[in-house]
């Protein structure tokens, strides 16, 4: 089959024949029809310090994706030969504390396809059954290969109850668009989302029904003033990694506020403590997505009016890889999207 390899320990991927998976009692074989490009992908590209420590060499890459199963594994049950599926991308172990109650998203065992394992940016993929996700009609292939990114977004919007309350958003990267759609959707009142760059906040006012605020040249207290919100932000959802979009997001907050944290900062970053403590504000770090709860979650809501198409921005052939890495890497796109069957 044909794959998407990192070959060597340098910048890149390569394009390869590899075998295709052998599949063991407990997995499926999935045929693979689209696949997300993710931030994490430009990491493992352009093989950073993260990279490096992480990834093994050689190594098929990607993990967002959706196909249908072509083959089932002896001891698996209620799956079918030809059902259209995507999947989380987390490969789990069962013997933590976190994971035997059933919280598999916090076990710190996660070994993830694309980064450690085997990944999806290929013809075929082996997946544990248990980590099927089978998609309904009304959600396609090219929206069930962003249910891992959407997932982020959905996890991180539903940490708070956000039904009414004034939400901000800082980075609008694929992950804070889609998370304004999902604030829109669950009936949060303003939904105000900030970023540097005006080609991303255009976009995420095409997508959603927010209010998008260039904090490089606009003053976010101006746009508050002007919604009428008289003590600030009830809610924020970091998704930007930014130092500065942190301070601002605690200026900004009502006392009393609640911040949920998904952006990663690239290294150590300094926060100020007692403005957070002064301000009674609660933190709440979020990794990954809810295994399976954001995933039920999220396709009740897709089955129910959420749309997020207008997030893909770009399509390419799989075999025109070079061309989605290099405008995801230019960073005015949204989410870019490659397709296995062309
Ligand atoms: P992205 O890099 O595409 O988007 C981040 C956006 O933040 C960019 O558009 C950037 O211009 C913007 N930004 C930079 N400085 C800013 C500032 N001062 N104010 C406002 N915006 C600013 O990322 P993404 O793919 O949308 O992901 C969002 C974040 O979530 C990233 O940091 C990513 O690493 C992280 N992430 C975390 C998890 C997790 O499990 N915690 C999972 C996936 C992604
Ligand atoms: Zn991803």
């Amino acid at each position: 089959m044909i794959a998407l390899e990192k070959s060597r320990p340098e910048p890149g991927l390569w394009r390869v024949e590899a075998p295709v998976p052998e599949i063991g009692p407990e997995d499926v074989l999935i045929r693979i029809n689209k696949t997300g490009i993710c931030g994490t992908d430009i990491h493992i590209w352009n093989w950073d310090d993260w990279a490096r420590r992480t990834v093994p060499v050689p190594l098929i890459t990607g993990h967002e994706f959706a196909g249908e199963i072509v083959e089932l594994g002896r001891d698996v049950t209620g799956l079918e030969i030809g059902q259209r599926c995507s999947g989380e991308g987390h490969l789990i172990g069962r013997h933590s504390r976190q994971s035997r109650a059933g919280r598999f998203h916090l076990d710190p065992e996660t070994r993830g396809i694309g980064v450690n394992e085997q990944g999806a940016f290929a013809e075929y993929l082996r997946l544990p059954a248990f980590n099927v996700v089978p998609l309904p009609d009304a959600v396609d292939d090219e929206i069930g290969a962003i249910l891992d990114p959407l997932g982020n977004a959905v996890h991180t919007a539903l940490s708070f109850d956000l039904v009414g309350e004034d939400v901000l958003i800082t980075g609008a990267g694929p992950i804070g668009i889609m998370a304004a759609a999902v604030a829109r959707h669950v009936g949060a009142r303003h939904v105000v989302i900030t970023d540097v760059n005006q080609t991303r906040l255009d976009l995420a006012a095409r997508v959603a029904d927010v209010v998008p605020v260039n904090v490089a040249r606009e003053d976010l207290r101006d746009v508050a003033g002007r919604l009428k919100m008289r003590e600030g932000f009830d809610v924020g959802l970091e998704m930007s990694g930014s130092q500065a979009a942190l301070d601002q997001m605690v200026e900004s907050l009502v006392m009393g506020g609640r911040i949920a944290l998904l952006g990663i900062p690239p290294g150590k970053s300094p926060v100020d403590w007692s403005r957070i403590v002064f301000k009674a504000i609660t933190l709440k770090g979020i990794y990954g997505r809810e295994i399976f709860e954001t995933w039920y979650k999220m396709i009740a809501m897709l089955e129910n009016g959420l749309d997020i198409r207008a997030v893909i921005t770009h399509r390419f052939a799989a075999r025109d890889f070079r061309d989605g890495f290099e405008t995801m890497r230019g960073g005015a796109s949204g989410k870019v999207v490659l397709d296995w069957r062309r």
